[in-house]
């Protein structure tokens, strides 16, 4: 199994168009030169039709998708469905930093607004400023009109909940999209930081603890009010325990 002389990625031994397929899987992220390498004998030994369906697919979601012009998620029609959807409210946004993030939110079904995806995040230590992500077109959605929006744009937006990730980059995004977007006169909202549906008190980091604190929610005031707060309905949180593990 373990032969010295056996390569174990494309070489000379490997006929040409073969080592060009593992070359190609092996750019793929997360896969290392082994896995490409099964990946391409899995192809060589695949029916054809298989082999033409995975090439069509490849083709096709390069030549097909692109960005809504409104959202900015990854779409076939421009505006995309979510934006031209009757039933979701067009006045609240929920600005994510990448095109799983929607799904992730979809799934959660928490929200029946639109949506922004931003393409990542601030990091200025990676040359990542806000013209590198879709800042800009965020701004055009809150106010000044682009030859593109039509009815559905020009919509008022009140509302914007920044669903950016809960770390560093995360963080500072959240905050410079705050700093931009509270002038323009709109509700801005960050979505809550705490415990996941669960989990022990016991075994939550210190920053997940302290930020718990910080976002905790109210349940009755001094004159012994009792404040009703929207919990997670008894099947979600089910779900959540479940699939713990996120899925890539
Ligand atoms: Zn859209």
């Amino acid at each position: 199994m373990n032969d010295p002389a056996r390569p174990t990625g494309a070489s000379a031994v490997t006929a040409i168009p073969l080592a060009r397929l593992i070359e190609a899987f092996h750019r793929l992220p997360g896969i290392g030169p082994k896995s490409a390498q099964r990946l391409a004998y899995h192809v060589l030994r695949a029916p054809q039709s298989e082999a033409q369906e995975l090439a069509d697919a490849l083709l096709d979601v390069k030549q097909r998708i692109r960005l809504c012009g409104l959202c900015q998620n990854l779409t076939e029609t421009d505006p995309c469905g979510v934006c031209l959807d009757p039933a979701r409210d067009p006045s609240i946004v929920c600005v994510v930093e990448e095109p799983l993030d929607v799904l992730a939110v979809e799934r959660a079904a928490a929200f029946r607004g639109r949506y922004h995806v931003l393409h990542g995040h601030l990091s200025p230590m990676d040359g990542i400023g806000p013209e590198q992500i879709k800042v800009q077109e965020l701004l055009a959605r809150l106010g000044a009109p682009s030859p593109s929006d039509t009815a559905a744009a020009s919509a008022l937006i009140e509302e914007v909940i920044l669903a950016t990730n809960p770390n560093l980059e995360g963080e500072a995004t959240a905050a410079y999209l705050a700093r931009l977007l509270v002038p323009l006169g709109v509700r801005v909202s960050r979505i809550a930081h705490g415990l996941p549906i669960g989990s022990d008190v016991e075994y939550a980091d210190e920053r997940t603890l302290h930020q718990a604190m910080e976002h905790r929610v109210p349940l009755g005031d001094a004159d012994g009010n009792r404040i009703s707060v929207s919990a997670p309905p008894a099947a979600a949180a089910e779900e959540s325990d479940r699939s713990a593990q996120p899925t890539p």
